[in-house]
């Protein structure tokens, strides 16, 4: 198993100032594949919905799948930069109607905020320019029970689009780039270039069979880069991308150093 170190966790003081460390060492990084429970253990939370605004540690969660059959349509693009992340449907049983016939809510019959209208009412206040955008960690599912962590992001867009017989919510989310946001003088190159598109993750994945291509080992991995990024290797071809295990993944990085 990973072992992961869930220490204290950004911190946020009473000032609302939120510690730099984003991204640390001990964390997961963008581009770790982890299993369901260490995606829990990792955000302290046991998830129990995709939408998740403001957990405790202050960040919002959200859980992606461009799988086929997935029950939402995400897309993704410049190559992993820019989210479209689709609301969430009325759940079952609440109206007689099967939920994709409905309109997507902002508002439980209750009259409370569904996390459909917590999300827009915060996308809303930064395009009103009263708030800071929301920051947002997405996880991506690739296999069943198997997530990579897309990174972190920024909530910039919400609006309504009729999809079939009903309206839903879609949210534009933008990658948070550390090198220009100053987040963590270590987090370069810039995102753009570290960042495996989807479909590049989905396609390696099975073709290394969900295992590390040097042991077989299929705990503690990682999307690895056969040529750097650092040095030209490119994100966008499956041929420069690979799963390697945490022990083979340091094994390398000591090489080339
Ligand atoms: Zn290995």
């Amino acid at each position: 198993m990973r072992s992961l170190t869930v220490a204290a966790g950004p911190d946020i003081g009473t000032n609302g100032y939120r510690a730099p460390n984003l991204m640390n060492r001990n964390a997961i990084s963008p581009g770790d594949v982890i299993s369901y429970p260490e995606m829990c253990s990792a955000i302290r939370a046991n998830l129990q919905r995709g939408m998740n605004f403001q957990l405790r540690d202050g960040y919002s969660v959200i859980l992606m799948s461009r799988r086929s059959g997935a029950p939402y349509v995400d897309s993704i693009q410049e190559d992993g930069r820019i989210l479209i992340y689709e609301g969430h449907d009325v759940p079952r049983g609440v109206v007689n109607s099967h939920p994709k016939q409905v309109d997507q809510p902002d508002r439980t019959p209750g009259g409370r905020m569904t996390q459909n209208g917590l999300f827009a009412k915060a996308a809303g206040e930064f395009k009103a320019g009263t708030r800071s955008p929301e920051l947002v960690r997405v996880y991506e599912k690739i296999h069943a029970g198997i997530w990579v962590y897309n990174g972190l992001f920024r909530l910039v867009d919400c609006w309504k689009e009729q999809s079939g017989p009903r309206k839903v919510f879609k949210f534009k989310l933008e990658i948070v780039d550390s090198a220009a946001s100053g987040q963590s003088a270590t987090q370069s190159p810039p995102a753009e270039d570290r960042v495996i598109p989807s479909w590049v993750k989905l396609e390696v994945w099975k073709r290394d069979k969900g295992q590390c291509t040097k042991c077989g080992s299929n705990t503690d991995l990682h999307f690895d880069h056969v040529i750097p990024y650092s040095k030209g290797g490119s994100s966008r071809d499956p041929r420069n991308i690979q799963i390697l295990c945490g022990h083979h993944n340091l094994a390398k990085s000591d090489q080339i150093e």
